[in-house]
């Protein structure tokens, strides 16, 4: 390998964001960390979780060697690269040959770059001969997704740049918290406001984002849809509706009209909680009629508009439908296919916008192909050199497939991802994991679900190799190796190349930009179009603005913009989808009177398998809490800090109490980034969202009470989970 320089500019291993980082080795010291000035996204900032990234390529808090545990109760063992590939594909031979191929499945992970991403599902199709891969994106981002392909006909995060959102009118901000989420963000939606644009968020509870808000509605968790309800309720009884729009660009209005005529503003209010008068204005100023941008001479275009969603109002069990329920409001009202306008969802992983575009969702191929499709299916296993009939067809969603282990599911390959902290219902899936006959986990630490394993991969990270990832606007990014990993560290498409030849698959193509250029033919013609990309031009053009899929040939600019011509529906036009708008939610009872939401905090990220292990991280958010409103903190009789029990129908979780008035007093607030007795997962529900997939993470019945544990056991158990 060639000498790596001394400042390497490359991207951040958390979230969607992609902040630019630039990793400087400096003789005698462990690698800094500074913000990249030149990547226009970020422009030099990050976050503290950013920041402070370096600390994970401490050997102290990496896996160093391969592990395996030789028999069920033994401890996991050291072992050399050999016996663990080879024990590995023994089994996984053996349950494929005593069980049928089925009898396999594979989990993959938002995180992985598209190399590893594409050949986790090239491994799972070709050498397993499996349908059963899926991945954690599933409870990220699959019900915008499926609402943006049935609305606009493709999925991508945001089809227009973030820069866009400081240029836009009025933006409806809907579940995102992206103030503690991914705080370098925020300056575009500041900037907005500097502008004179109106901000509305739409939250359960007064975050940080919802502060800046111009107005700032409450509902009651998992009544969204019946909430954009209400606003395009109102669009038409005003007539603040875009008919001119609607004729030229959308089909659809009739049915969706006829649904909003059920939700006039006060049943909006009995069901949501939102005052009808918020909804009334809610829905005029995202039409623009108090935005004043009607007279905004430098705006050629009139008011514009975006609607923006996250997991809040997506980790729904009818999360699709909320979705577009949302995109109706943003059609009715015009605003989108055309400048500074449009819908976008705020993408949660590093690269869970390009995880879903490759092939490890259980029902594409890569570029975005279903797998059900005829031609799809010739076209990627011509690139892959198996007959297209040898290719499984669509396997079982993330919840499903969980479920299924230890029943027909037998072994499982798990990549970058830690189901047993960050699924649904987390204590029924370690059960089901615990079932398995193998597990086998590649990651780059000792996570709560690769301690479960028979064999562990340590694998590289981020600064230690080099790979593609696809931001939340869909530009596609080249992460570049700026250290060498520890000496018995492989990357994970070492590993995959390794276990193919043992299982009779040689030639598996194991280096990055050998890896990228196939994902690339593979990707030719489909939905998210690679084709014209290599880690050759990604790195040529990395100081500039990029380049967004589709990128069809090495000449083209890439795509920034999406729909301003044409949506990208077979006639073009966007789809207004007519959706129930009824709340799918675990109503509250005499038993569980209480409603429970999850969500992230700044310091820690996803199940925190990485972020725990940050000292600095560790020492801004150390453990597990719950918030929740003063008046229910005075009914349970407790104090700021102490213990308190949080029970569902799944389980139960203790954690200390923090109390604020920032959330609505029905209402509680759990950060699902702890394993052990805080695990906020442990009280969530498997219910998806039948369209989607989508876990209904954020609405659940609990009932709480103060914990028959001194606070000072609260505060061990933070100790402990945090290891
Ligand atoms: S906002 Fe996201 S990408 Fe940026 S530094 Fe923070 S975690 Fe990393």
């Amino acid at each position: 390998m060639d000498a790596l320089p001394a400042v390497t500019r490359t991207h951040c291993p958390y979230c969607a964001l992609q902040c630019g980082m630039e990793l400087h080795a400096e003789t005698g010291t462990p690698l800094r960390v500074a913000g990249w000035n030149g990547f226009g996204v970020n422009r030099g900032a990050l976050c503290q979780k950013g920041a402070t990234s370096t600390e994970l390529l401490n050997p102290a808090v990496r896996l160093t060697t391969p592990l395996l545990r030789s028999r069920r109760g033994a401890e996991l063992e050291p072992a050399t690269w050999d016996e663990a590939l080879d024990f590995t594909a023994d089994r996984l031979s053996a349950i494929g040959a005593g069980h049928g191929r089925d009898a396999v499945g594979v989990f993959g992970g938002g995180g992985l770059t598209h190399e590893k991403a594409y050949s986790l599902g090239k491994f799972a199709r070709v050498v397993l001969q499996t349908p059963h891969i899926d991945y954690n994106g599933r409870f990220c981002m699959s019900a915008a997704a499926a609402a943006s392909q049935r609305a606009f006909g493709v999925d991508r995060g945001l089809p227009f740049p973030l820069a866009d959102v400081a240029h836009t009118d009025v933006i409806l901000l809907v579940g995102s918290n992206l103030a503690d989420t991914m705080p370098p963000a925020l300056r575009y939606f500041t900037t907005q406001r500097e502008n004179g644009g109106r901000l509305i968020v739409v939250d359960p509870r007064r975050t940080r984002t919802a502060e800046q808000a111009d107005l700032h509605l409450q509902p009651v968790p998992g009544t969204d849809a019946a909430l954009a309800a209400g606003l395009l309720h109102v669009l038409i009884a005003e007539h603040l509706i875009d008919e001119a729009f609607i004729a030229a660009r959308t089909t659809g209005f009739q049915e969706a009209r006829a649904e909003a005529q059920r939700w006039w503003p006060e049943r909006v209010e009995a069901v949501c909680g939102v005052p009808a008068g918020e909804v009334r204005a809610a829905a005029r100023m995202f039409a623009g009629v108090s935005a004043g941008a009607e007279d905004k001479a430098e705006n050629p275009y009139g008011a514009s508009g975006m609607v923006l969603t996250a997991r809040g109002t997506e980790q729904q069990a009818d999360g699709a439908d909320a979705v577009n329920a949302w995109i109706n409001v943003a059609l009715a009202a015009g605003k989108a296919g055309r400048p500074y306008c449009g819908y976008g969802a705020i993408t949660g992983q590093g690269n869970g916008q390009g995880g879903r575009e490759h092939g490890q969702k259980a029902d594409q191929l890569p570029g975005y192909r279903k797998i059900t499709d005829p031609a799809a299916r010739e076209h990627v296993a011509a690139v892959w050199g198996v007959p297209a009939d040898s290719l499984p067809g669509p396997g079982r969603p993330a919840v499903e497939l969980l479920a299924s282990c230890g029943t027909d599911i037998r072994a499982l390959l798990v990549a970058g991802s830690n189901p047993v902290v960050s699924a649904p219902d987390a204590e029924f899936v370690t059960s089901r994991l615990r079932a398995l006959e193998f597990l086998v986990v590649c990651d780059v630490v000792l996570s709560e679900t690769a301690a479960l394993a028979d064999v562990v991969f340590p694998v590289t990270q981020w600064a230690e190799e080099t790979g593609t990832v696809t931001n939340l606007e869909g530009r596609v990014l080249l992460r570049r190796q700026a250290v060498a990993p520890p000496e018995a560290v492989r990357s994970d498409l070492d590993v995959l190349g390794a276990l193919a030849s043992r299982l009779g698959r040689p030639g598996f193509l194991t280096s990055p930009a050998e890896v990228f250029s196939e994902l690339a033919q593979a990707s030719a013609g489909g939905v998210a179009d690679y084709s014209g990309l290599s880690h050759e031009r990604l790195d040529a053009t990395s100081e500039g603005p990029g380049l967004h899929w589709p990128c069809p040939t090495p000449d083209h600019p890439g795509t920034p913009r999406m729909f301003l011509d044409a949506f990208g529906t077979p006639d073009g036009l966007a789809r207004f989808v007519a959706v129930a708008c009824e709340p799918a939610v675990e109503e509250p009872c005499a038993e569980y009177p209480y409603r429970l939401t999850t969500g992230r905090v700044l310091a820690q990220y996803q199940s925190g398998a990485q972020t725990r292990r940050v000292r600095a991280l560790n020492a801004a958010e150390p453990g597990p809490f719950v918030q929740l409103h003063p008046d229910l903190a005075a009914v349970l009789a407790v104090a700021e800090g102490d213990a308190v029990r949080v029970t569902s129908r799944r389980g139960s979780a203790v954690a200390a109490a923090r109390i604020s008035d920032l959330i609505r007093p029905d209402t509680v607030f759990m950060p699902f980034h702890w394993a052990g007795a805080g695990r906020a997962n442990s009280l969530t529900r498997r219910t998806t969202d039948p369209v989607s997939g989508m876990p209904a993470f954020k609405t659940a019945a609990v009932r709480l009470e103060a914990a028959l544990v001194e606070t000072a056991q609260v505060e061990t158990a933070r100790a402990e989970t945090a290891q």
